[in-house]
């Protein structure tokens, strides 16, 4: 064995980990649901580490997780990948993503399902982190390249997108990001229900996203600071 092939295999078995842990933390969190949904993230190489086909997630174990090449090729892992394979696929082609998380979370899909809804609107500016409107990809049937082409379009200057009568797909540079943006997004489509059934919701305007924007570059909103002590 070479110590570059070591190196790699040390580098998959930690992400095949990481997916794993990431995929509990989501069903923990509600938005993974038995075998619903599904992790992936980059090793290196152009391998992907993906959870496998048929797991309870919320049990995920390393060994769940497969390693696949960059157009779906079997490297590692005893169970075949997930049946969106293709989805996460296409999205590390058409997108800089170093992760991806697709889940059947409750308020996400419900708001997928919604007619005349192609969008789910900025009511809040923490949507801003994701994007600004998040876009609602026209309906295909799951598995196929015609709704990884749709979802790839649909993340377009976005960290997420809802898939028509379907779910959502978040991606982000690294699994945590990714993770972070599911649970926003998530918190998101269950505000826009919320608000829909008191009344009206009242999306900010294009001036005040922009005021926003400015603001948390201005504070480094996000971000942990020492106090001024
Ligand atoms: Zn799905």
């Amino acid at each position: 064995m070479t110590t570059e092939s070591s190196g790699s295999r040390g580098q998959s078995s930690r992400a095949r980990e990481h997916v794993a842990a990431t995929a509990r933390r989501l069903a923990a969190e509600g938005l993974l649901i038995g075998t619903a949904g599904n992790v992936s993230a980059r090793v290196d190489d152009g391998r992907i580490a993906v959870t496998g086909t048929g797991v309870v997630l919320a049990d995920c174990r390393a060994e769940d997780v497969t390693v696949v090449g960059a157009t779906g090729e079997h490297v590692d892992g005893r169970l075949a990948p997930t049946s969106e394979l293709g989805l996460h696929l296409g999205i590390y082609s058409g997108t800089q993503a170093g992760a991806v998380v697709h889940t059947h979370a409750p308020f996400s899909t419900a708001v997928s399902c919604v007619t005349g809804m192609d969008a789910l609107p900025v009511l809040h500016y923490q949507q801003l982190l994701l994007g600004g409107e998040i876009r609602v990809a026209p309906y295909a049937t799951f598995g196929t390249p015609e709704l990884a082409d749709l979802v790839v379009d649909g993340l377009r200057d976005r960290q997420a997108v809802l898939m028509a009568n379907h779910g959502s797909v978040t991606v982000g540079s690294s699994l945590d990001k990714a993770l972070d943006n599911a649970l926003l997004l998530e918190w998101l489509a269950a505000l826009h229900v919320r608000a829909s059934g008191v009344g009206t919701p009242r999306p900010l305007t294009e001036a005040q996203q922009h005021d926003a924007v400015v603001q948390a570059i201005t504070l480094e909103y996000g971000t942990t600071k020492e106090s001024p002590q």
